[in-house]
């Protein structure tokens, strides 16, 4: 039986497993991959203080495990399928195991959005990416195509110029959704490329990636790209599959909590990207992580110490 079970060893979770154990909590956390979620397939993270000149993601986050693991916080490495939410005892399953907690802080995060596009799922790995610092590399001095005008497609486009040869950024509208800084750093990157106002709608090739098939919504025109990679960052989808019906979610999938981080379910708690909020960031994931526990700590007394 443990004080709390934490789904998810992003920095939210892991944040949140660390302050849990120093607060004495018996604490395990769930993780279905390598601790870090997608901080972890970050090239260079810039904005999260303390880090003049930026810090990678991978070492980043490896820190965070480190730190986590100090304070005996147990981790194990298991996929949650689903949760008992309602009463004092809270059931994870995970595998073959069935784990007991008196809370749950649900912390799994969101993964990359797919496009959906013939082609897309036989060539991914083949030539289809969506993670620039995992695969840029195979695309070295090679031209790749990246897909989305978002904070991450442009700054992982300005991490592939250092890579390959070219990078074309395909984006459905005239203007780019990224922040201002970022965008002006890739208007001005000679090796970056736009297609405007266009959309993947095929991508194309047998055993690896030969060309994309655009679509120019406004002129209708079709043409093809000819590419040797393409990386799609067109948004995310909450972890929220395995969670019941009974806690509540948005319309998209994100968990729903009060200021104090809570669903709407007491006892089982929220961090990080799967959390509805407007601002999705290792420092935002890290804020919830902290305060979550103070939450934790007005549950347990409302209980009446139990913990
Ligand atoms: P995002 O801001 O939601 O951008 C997604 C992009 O993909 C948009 O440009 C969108 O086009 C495009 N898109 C969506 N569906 C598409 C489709 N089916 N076909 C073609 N294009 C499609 O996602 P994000 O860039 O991953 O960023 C997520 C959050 O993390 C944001 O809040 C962002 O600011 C933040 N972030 C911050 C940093 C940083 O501060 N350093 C870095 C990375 C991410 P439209 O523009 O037309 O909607």
């Amino acid at each position: 039986m443990y004080d709390v079970i934490i789904i998810g060893a992003g920095p939210g979770g892991m944040t949140a497993g660390i302050y849990a154990a120093r607060a004495g909590y018996k604490t395990m956390i769930l993780e279905t991959g390598a601790p870090g979620g997608q901080a972890s397939t970050t090239e260079t993270i810039e904005n999260y203080p303390g880090f003049p000149g930026g810090v990678s993601g991978p070492e980043l986050m490896m820190k965070f495990y480190e730190q986590t693991v100090s304070f005996g916080v147990e981790m194990d490495f298991q996929h949650v399928t689903s949760i008992e939410a309602e009463g004092n005892i809270k059931k994870v399953s995970a595998g073959d195991t069935t784990y007991e907690a008196q809370s749950i802080i649900i912390a799994s995060g969101a993964r990359p959005r797919v496009l959906g596009v013939k082609g897309e799922g036989k060539l991914r790995g083949k030539g289809v990416s969506y993670c620039a610092t995992c695969d840029g590399f195979f695309f070295k001095d090679r031209e790749v195509a990246v897909v989305g005008g978002g904070d991450t497609a442009i700054e992982e486009a300005l991490y592939l110029t250092k890579i390959c040869s070219k990078v074309t950024v395909i984006h459905r509208r005239g203007e780019l959704r990224a922040t201002k800084i970022v965008q002006d750093r890739a208007l001005k990157n000679e090796k970056i490329n736009f297609i405007w106002d266009s959309v993947v709608d095929g991508i194309i090739g047998e055993n690896s990636l030969t060309a994309l098939s655009l679509h120019n919504v406004k002129t209708q025109e079709r043409e093809l790209l000819k590419v040797d990679g393409v990386f799609i960052f067109v948004g995310y989808i909450p972890n929220s599959d395995y969670l019941p019906s009974s806690i509540s979610l948005d319309q998209w999938g994100y968990v729903l909590a009060d200021d104090h981080l809570q669903t709407n379910i007491p006892g089982v708690f929220t961090v990080g990207d799967i959390r509805q909020k407007n601002l999705r960031q290792v420092a935002t994931a890290v804020g919830d992580g902290a305060a979550v526990i103070t939450a934790l700590d007005k549950y347990f007394a409302d209980k009446g110490g139990e913990s």
